[in-house]
């Protein structure tokens, strides 16, 4: 598997099926770089995204090249095509154990998340390990980040408690925390994107230009 070597040692983790990435996502990157003071970003595409296998989703080399364009102005934004070295569905706590394995013990993981995401977290593959290998970071309103996030661990991690001087919930030593972040929404989504596409809308203050010229080249969500 081939890793980015410059990542430093506090990886952030956002996956996605970005199709296409937008300003929403950057937006999450950065502000949880800055929150946690991480030394890097790394965008995971999904290949076969296990939530969204009902709709036509664009080719794995169109997504992850649209990645490519949108970090290549931004210090610290990596892509990964990881996923796409496997067969079948891409499960997170797939994703997070190659991860972990392939950077070893002296880089940490902390896996992002929106709060919708993270209140689904029960249905997920193995949920209950996926703390071995990464901490995560729920990304939530300001207004109800900590207090939504609170009943999602409560009702899921058990064991888990709040330590107020971290901002964080910890269980034992060898788990991964679970970090709050409060960010106002940035209300883009994909869906939003493609759809506005298809109706020959402009796109431009939803997504950085070249990944707006990418679109529009190869005749994407047409
Ligand atoms: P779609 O509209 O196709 O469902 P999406 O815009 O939600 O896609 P994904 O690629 O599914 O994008 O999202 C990847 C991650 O980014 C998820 O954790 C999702 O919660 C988060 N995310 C997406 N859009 C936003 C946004 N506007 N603000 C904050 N988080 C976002």
């Amino acid at each position: 598997m081939e890793l980015p070597h410059n990542l430093g040692t506090w990886v952030g983790i956002l996956g996605g099926t970005f199709d296409p990435v937008h300003n929403g996502h950057l937006a999450v990157a950065e502000a949880v770089r800055q929150a946690l003071a991480l030394s890097s970003i790394l965008f995971v595409p999904a290949f076969l995204p296990p939530h969204k296998l009902t709709y036509g989703i664009s080719a794995f080399q169109h997504r992850a090249a649209m990645l490519d364009l949108a970090v290549a102005d931004r210090p610290g934004c990596f892509v990964s095509r990881l996923e796409a070295e496997r067969e079948g569905p891409s499960y997170s706590i797939d994703t997070l154990h190659t991860l972990a394995h392939g950077f070893g013990k002296d880089v940490r993981l902390f896996f992002i998340i929106g709060m919708d995401a993270f209140a689904e977290v029960f249905t997920w593959k193995e949920q209950g390990q996926l703390l071995d290998h990464a901490s995560f970071v729920v990304v939530g309103r300001p207004d109800h980040c900590r207090q939504s996030c609170g009943q999602t661990v409560a009702a899921n991690f058990p064991g888990y408690a709040f330590v107020e001087a971290l901002g964080c919930w910890q269980g034992t030593p060898d788990q991964g925390a679970i970090h709050p972040v409060a960010m106002p929404p940035v209300k883009v989504s994909s869906t939003e994107i493609r759809e506005v596409v298809r109706l020959g809308g402009p796109i431009g203050d939803l997504v950085p230009a070249a990944v707006a010229d990418y679109i529009e080249v190869h005749g994407l969500y047409r």
